[in-house]
């Protein structure tokens, strides 16, 4: 049924088999009486992928998200399908949302974003997919632009085996790491989690809250100030947790000010944080660059540095200038608009330094 409708593949759990991992691998989650989990993956349109990752004009951007929303639609309506069939079959079965749905009863779930049950853990134990350096799961050949889905059932079914290390797509090029303009996970430190008696690992996490504010679009400048994301925040680069807290509040409150980015996506709404505020997609750099081949991704990844830094008018439209251009025409711009984008937040911190150094 999964695959007629479009899955690439599909993978079998069971309590046994997620057994030991994460509270994301914990099936019984979302329903107390499951035995198994069924999980599938679908593929975004890669033909969208190259020119957002260009940040070609007018459209790219707003072509890729809806994309990408659809995609997300489409895994939670067929994933609900096959949630229909098992009930009417007389098993109980309750389908994922397929992404931004955390565990809200977790305290401090907005920094650590526990996901009610791990699809990515899911599709690894179960052979959907393996994990890249970048903590995205992937195909060979496909790479990691896929969503995933799942269900979890009452239903007793037979596990699926993980793809064997030697089948998987990851080939450990770290462009991933080299594409995240915040340095969400590391390029080194790896991170371990064990699922029903097989081991899996892929990058260590510095701390999530890169992610949200780069991914979250409240900024998108790269590290190196080279290229950005489709963000036009420009905030400096946090060199640790402390200034990475710093610039949350600062940054999420100017985010609210600015403009909707103007093109013809409207972004979607989060299941999570009470179902308010629109997303728009402005990064998922480390998961649309892979794509499972190694000079592929390799070209990817020149496309994107290559891509130009974002700013946005006041009417809320996006430009793009080579980076040097960028930064010239981001001072030209009125002061009172400029705050929207930029502060130096770190003032204050070198000042305290400065104060700290001079005392006896
Ligand atoms: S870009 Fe893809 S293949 Fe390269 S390290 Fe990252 S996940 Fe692995
Ligand atoms: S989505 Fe963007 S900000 Fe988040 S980890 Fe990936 S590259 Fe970094």
């Amino acid at each position: 049924m999964l695959i007629e409708r479009g899955a690439l593949r599909v993978g079998f759990a069971t309590l046994e088999t997620m057994e030991g991992g994460p509270p994301g691998a914990d099936i019984t989650y979302l329903l107390p009486e499951a035995q198994s989990a069924i999980g599938f993956a679908i593929p975004l349109d890669k033909e969208l992928i190259r020119p957002y990752l260009r940040k070609e004009l007018p459209n790219a951007r707003a072509d890729h998200e809806k994309d990408n929303i659809e995609v997300n639609i489409r895994a939670w309506r067929i994933a609900k399908d096959v949630r229909d069939f098992l009930r009417a079959e007389g098993h109980k079965a309750m389908s994922v949302i397929p992404n931004n749905k955390y565990r809200e009863d977790v305290p401090g779930w907005q920094a650590s974003l526990p996901p009610e049950i791990s699809l990515r853990y899911l599709a690894v134990r179960s052979g959907v997919a393996s994990f890249g350096w970048s903590g995205n799961v992937g195909i060979k050949d496909i790479g990691t632009p896929i969503i995933l889905g799942g269900i979890v059932t009452s239903v007793k079914l037979e596990p699926t085996d993980p793809i064997p290390p030697e089948e998987s797509f990851c080939v450990k090029c770290k462009l991933c790491t080299r594409v995240c303009g915040f340095q969400m996970f590391s390029d080194k430190e790896e991170t371990v989690v064990i699922l029903g008696g097989y081991t899996f690992t892929y990058a260590k996490r510095i701390n999530k809250s890169r992610c949200l504010l780069v991914c979250g679009g409240s900024t998108g400048l790269h590290k190196s100030g080279q290229f950005s994301t489709w963000s036009p925040g420009r905030y400096d680069y946090p060199e640790d947790d402390y200034e990475v807290n710093r610039l949350m509040t600062l940054a999420l409150t100017s985010q609210k000010k600015r403009p909707k980015i103007r093109d013809h996506s409207k972004g979607y709404v989060p299941a999570s944080y009470g179902g308010t505020g629109t997303v728009q997609l402005t990064c998922g750099n480390c998961n649309i660059i892979c794509w499972g081949d190694r000079v592929e991704t390799a070209k990817n990844y020149k496309l994107l540095k290559n891509s130009g830094c974002v700013i946005q008018k006041e009417n809320g439209e996006l430009l793009v200038f080579p980076s040097e251009k960028a930064r010239e025409e981001f001072e030209k711009m009125d002061p009172k608009h400029k705050r929207l984008y930029y502060k130096d937040y770190k003032k204050k911190i070198r000042k305290r330094a400065e104060i700290t150094q001079l005392m006896p």
